[in-house]
């Protein structure tokens, strides 16, 4: 073992995705639509004017507007962009929390939010949601008090469970816990905003961030573009911790262009969230009580299996038709929304694989 890899860093595992090429990729909760088909012209003429021998704007300041104007948020003022939210979740970890402070995450939930934390050597705290995956904000708040948390973690909708939390419920939380709330909206556009969202808030109270990302409804995983939407001061202080020049020239050219197309973003995002209802429909006709598919207000689905094994078979089968879903921990998958067509295949090998079973 080389002496000058700390031994935190040795306890690491490396972030293995399975980059097996599939036919029908349902693992990573990405939009089945690839935006080059349709917007190919704009990113070409755009890319053509960069000086690539030029640092980028270290400001996004362009790439800021368009996000402004896409979410009706008053000034740039209260928004940094970063390299994916990932990038996001860790400066904000590093610069509102000091080693051994204690973060709060919710389980489950996203993991990044406990990997930052943790190999950084804050004190991470779960609270375990209920068997319908709700949380009690009363006990989570509580939770928060007794361990002097510094900074809790929500993704909502939740990944990976598509349960989304109202906006009543984590403004009393976000008044009464004194911590820094980071709500994760990752997933927001297939959900009904109105009761969910915090973004359109978060810039009047000082202890929320909102996370925002294009790599879901927008289309643009590839890109690696979020945002953090909060009070002035707390985006202050992320502009002066972030890395200079965090998000490339390509990147922010081509993610104004995105951003400048919002309204088709935002319908095609209810046609997904419509396309994933019938999918949970459908599944639940097919497996009865074999497994359980919970309600949803994602672009994907978590269903439970009865046992480990089972989810572990009906992962391989899928695989062996070269469909990809994601085998989470323990008995439970997680299935993207894939165009409907993608979608019917996978509900023709659930089928098979349920017929077998009732015989
Ligand atoms: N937040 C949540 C809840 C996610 O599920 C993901 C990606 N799976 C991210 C953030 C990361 O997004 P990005 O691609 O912007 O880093």
């Amino acid at each position: 073992m080389n002496k000058y890899i700390p031994e935190r860093v040795n306890a690491l595992s490396e972030y293995n995705p399975d980059l097996t090429p599939v036919k029908i990729k349902l693992d990573a909760n990405e939009n089945p639509r690839n935006k080059m088909s349709s917007m190919r012209d704009e990113i070409v003429c755009e890319l053509s004017k960069l000086q690539l021998n030029r640092y980028p704007d270290p400001n996004s300041t362009e790439l800021l507007n368009a996000f402004c104007d896409a979410y009706d948020i008053i000034s740039t003022d209260y928004v940094v962009a970063g390299n994916g939210s990932d990038e996001l979740i860790s400066i904000i970890v590093s610069t509102f929390s000091e080693y051994g402070d204690s973060i709060l995450v919710t389980s489950p939930d996203f993991s990044m939010y406990e990997f930052y934390s943790e190999f950084t050597g804050r004190n991470v705290i779960e609270y375990k949601k209920n068997e319908i995956y709700d949380i009690d904000f009363d006990e989570l708040e509580k939770s928060v008090k007794d361990n002097n948390v510094k900074i809790v973690f929500i993704s909502n909708p939740c990944n990976p469970t598509g349960k989304a939390y109202s906006f009543e419920a984590l403004k009393k939380f976000v008044l009464e816990c004194g911590a820094l709330v980071i709500v994760d909206e990752a997933y927001m556009e297939f959900a009904d905003s109105e009761t969910y969202s915090f973004l359109r808030n978060a810039s009047a109270f000082e202890n929320v961030i909102v996370l925002k990302t294009l790599s879901k409804a927008f289309g643009l995983a590839a890109l690696r573009l979020g945002f953090a939407v909060a009070d002035k001061d707390l985006i202050k202080a992320l502009k002066k911790t972030k890395s200079p020049y965090n998000v490339n020239s390509l990147s922010q050219a081509i993610g104004v262009i995105a951003l400048k197309h919002s309204d088709e973003v935002f319908s095609e995002a209810k046609a997904i969230a419509r396309e994933t209802l019938r999918l949970s429909d459908s599944l639940k006709d097919i497996v009865g009580d074999e497994l359980k598919i919970f309600e949803t207000s994602a672009n994907f689905i978590m269903a439970e299996c009865k046992s480990a094994e089972k989810a572990g078979i009906i992962a391989q089968i899928l695989k062996n038709e070269s469909i990809n879903i994601r085998l989470l921990n323990k008995k439970y998958l997680r299935i993207t929304c894939g165009t409907s067509s993608e979608n019917n295949e996978l509900l023709c090998v659930f089928e098979r694989i349920f017929k077998n079973e009732k015989n």
